[in-house]
């Protein structure tokens, strides 16, 4: 209980200093932070270690390279300067998904390869795990999750700049950055964040210059992926719907408009991975 009521006064001092009210890009929304921005990206360096220890990542290849460039192209719409950005790409067939950790932490399943079928299906899922980052989603719910037990005592471990998280505290932390699933609690976000990373995806990939009708694609295929295989980890945390598709082709025009300035001359739909 000590504990409870220490990070609690902890916290409230945070936010005494922090009190910020940020806006989310391209939506404008305002939207209410507690926890500063450098203690997020520190989370989220230490997390993507963590994350990614024991896993076999590709680091050549062409799969590979497409991930780096997808990624160099969506990090400098993005434009973030504060993030160190990294990709990297796990080889698990079985796994169709893909996240991004705050300052910009991002990683790919080969399973999810299919699914997005070519290099403009990449980089609106890279558009929309970015968009989490660099609007805040993770930290704005942490903020949410503040009166967990869980949550304060995770937070506390980090505050006291020790990258050993103990496994709840870890699940509680990976939970509110939206990457549950990958560790078997799933915690999706919410509605409202997943339209929002939707939006600001197809506007980051139609800045970097692909097609940004494709996004609205790629659910679709993502259901049909499904069939075959039952629901994929991606599905499970982004459930698709007809409103959200609704949703992106109400913005569509704004995105095209961005693709007509920058769009890259080479072809960005020729298929590269099957179904
Ligand atoms: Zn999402």
């Amino acid at each position: 209980m000590h504990t409870l009521v220490r990070s609690t006064a902890t916290i409230l001092a945070i936010g005494a200093l922090v009190v910020a009210c940020a806006k989310v890009p391209y939506t404008n929304r305002l939207q209410y932070n507690l926890i500063p921005n450098s203690l997020m990206r520190g989370i989220g360096a230490s997390t993507y270690t963590t994350m990614l220890a024991g896993e076999k990542i590709q680091r050549q290849g062409e799969d590979a390279d497409i991930l780096a460039r997808v990624g160099r192209r969506i990090s400098r719409a993005a434009a973030e300067p504060k993030y160190d950005w990294q990709f990297s790409m796990i080889v698990d067939d079985d796994m169709v998904n893909a996240w991004c950790l705050p300052g910009g932490k991002i990683a790919f399943y080969t399973g999810i390869l299919p699914a997005l079928k070519n290099e403009a299906g990449m980089a609106f899922v890279m558009g929309h795990e970015v968009a989490h980052a660099t609007a805040n989603h993770g930290s704005e719910r942490m903020s949410q999750q503040l009166t967990l037990l869980g949550g304060l005592v995770g937070l506390e471990v980090y505050m006291a700049n020790n990258t050993t998280v103990k496994p709840k505290d870890r699940a509680v932390i990976l939970g509110a950055l939206g990457v549950g699933a990958t560790v078997g609690v799933v915690l999706p976000f919410s509605r409202m964040h997943e339209s929002e990373a939707d939006v600001i995806g197809m506007m980051y990939m139609a800045e970097a210059g692909y097609p940004p009708a494709e996004s609205i694609k790629v659910w679709d295929r993502m259901e049909e992926v499904a069939g075959a295989s039952g629901l994929p980890a991606f599905l499970s945390t982004h459930p698709k719907s007809d409103a959200r598709q609704e949703n992106q082709r109400e913005w569509l025009p704004r995105a095209r408009k961005r693709y007509q300035r920058n769009a890259l001359e080479r072809d960005t739909l020729e298929e590269l991975w099957k179904m």
